[in-house]
């Protein structure tokens, strides 16, 4: 096994996703400590594009920088390698995930996130089931169908390719949605990860 768990897509809900997962990290949780994980991306998020003046408690951002800030966020945290790579292909072999990238190299983990966004889902090998997205006024964009995030076991959706309204908020709180359920499987008891100011 390389990951315990791989990120597919670096946009909103997967970067959160990935925050989310490196958080449990220097807690003192063992099962936390040693957990490797990766997120691929392409670099084609939506947010590139996006002024955000909606996000409850934020000034008006630009969606790029969002992007940046929460990749320094996981880099602060450790324990996440970025592979700027695409992803073609996912199979599942004796209940581990084999992620092929275009440069023909394979990744195994136990746990696999699909955060992809909603414009195509075009990686191969999954027996899952790509139809309409409901949510968005524009024709053509896709979503996997799936029962609280869940596509197959272990297989997770999140963001816009979950169904999601297209705003930030909403597809990030997926990515971390999901996060929490991944490490509480990790741990074998249900997880929640909350920090409080230092006093004094
Ligand atoms: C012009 C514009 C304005 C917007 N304004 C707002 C706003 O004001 N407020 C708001 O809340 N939201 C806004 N949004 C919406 C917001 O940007 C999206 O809701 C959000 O980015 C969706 O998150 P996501 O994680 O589903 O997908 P994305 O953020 O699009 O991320 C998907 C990522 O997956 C990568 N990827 C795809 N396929 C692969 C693969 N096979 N292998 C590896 N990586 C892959 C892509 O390159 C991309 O980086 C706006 C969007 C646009 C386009």
């Amino acid at each position: 096994m390389d990951y315990h768990v791989i990120v597919i897509g670096g946009g909103a809900s997967g970067l959160a996703c990935a925050l989310t997962l490196v958080s449990a990290r220097n807690r003192g949780w063992e099962w936390a400590e040693n957990c490797k994980y990766a997120l691929f991306d392409t670099e084609g998020s939506d947010l590139n594009r996006a002024l955000l003046k909606n996000v409850p408690g934020l000034d008006p951002v630009e969606g790029r920088e969002i992007l940046k800030k929460i990749r320094r966020q996981i880099e602060e945290w450790g324990g996440v390698d970025f592979l700027q790579e695409q992803v073609t292909r996912i199979e599942k072999r004796d209940g581990v995930y084999a992620v092929e990238s275009a440069s023909g190299r394979t990744f195994f983990a136990p746990y696999v996130v699909l955060a992809s966004g909603f414009h195509a889902f075009q990686i191969e090998g999954l027996q899952v089931e790509v139809v309409e997205n409901p949510k968005s006024p524009k024709p053509g964009r896709v979503m996997i169908k799936h029962r609280d995030y869940e596509v197959d076991t272990n297989l997770f959706v999140v963001g816009t390719l979950a169904g999601l309204s297209s705003h930030f908020t909403s597809c990030a709180g997926s990515g971390v949605e999901v996060a929490v359920e991944i490490l509480s499987r990790l741990a074998g008891k249900r997880v929640v990860i909350h920090d409080v100011p230092q006093k004094g």
